[in-house]
């Protein structure tokens, strides 16, 4: 026989689980454009953080996503977009435990802030809604390390050569080589800081955004060891 104690402690052990399962499935209804809108910078940026530290904590939503295709068959409101590397160890939606709807991601090699990708983005945060815009640059990134070696192949040559001013930027002394890998870091997190900075440098509109405070522009580091990412700006 349970005495009254631990009845009580039964039911408040369960209604605490009811309440996080409920918050679970309400993170997993698909953004409607009230939704979005009702959304604020800070709380988008928030968002991420928290399904960053789900992620690493290996407490992922997991949610019904055939049940989000439905929901969102009609329309997206998407929060948030994160300027991406190509890199298989690093896709956001996994990254920061988001699903169908939630975000517009641009990814190319060393996530660079090129022409196309400035224009996907500004449809992303003027026309479609999105109040946050992340570059997420790694740790260990191919890119990168192809622009310390000054690699050349092909049409990489060209993206490469997007990513080699972060590499002078840091006014590094000496033969610079991919194989020293704290150098890789840190022109990775400075070629992360100079694309989010192209965002509003290089595209008017979305200057203008953040200007009225429509739209916040972070970038941050994904650890491609621990999946944990490191907010900036
Ligand atoms: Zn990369």
């Amino acid at each position: 026989m349970l005495n009254r104690r631990q009845t009580l402690q039964g039911l408040v052990a369960a209604t605490g689980l009811a309440a996080t399962a409920a918050s679970a499935k309400d993170r997993c209804i698909a953004f409607t454009p009230e939704a979005q809108q009702a959304k604020t910078p800070a709380e988008a940026l928030k968002r991420l953080q928290e399904g960053n530290a789900r992620f690493v904590a290996g407490e992922a939503l997991h949610c019904d996503l055939l049940e989000q295709v439905r929901s969102t068959a009609q329309q997206q409101a998407p929060f948030a977009a994160v300027l991406g590397c190509i890199d298989s160890r690093v896709p956001p939606e996994l990254v920061f435990d988001q699903n169908i709807g939630d975000m517009f991601v641009a990814r190319i090699a060393g996530n660079i802030a090129s022409t196309d990708i400035i224009g996907s983005l500004e449809f992303a945060t003027a026309l479609a809604g999105a109040k946050l815009i992340v570059v997420l640059g790694h740790s260990e990134c191919g890119a990168v390390k192809g622009a310390i070696d000054n690699a050349r192949l092909g049409s990489l040559t060209g993206v490469l050569q997007q990513i080699r001013p972060a590499l002078k930027a840091l006014d590094y002394k000496g033969v610079p080589s991919s194989k020293d890998k704290a150098l890789v870091q840190r022109v990775a997190e400075r070629n992360a800081k100079d694309a989010a900075a192209h965002l509003t440098g290089r595209s008017p509109t979305m200057a203008g955004l953040v200007r009225e405070g429509k739209l916040r522009i972070v970038y941050a580091m994904h650890d491609v060891a621990t999946g944990k990412v490191s907010w900036f700006g």
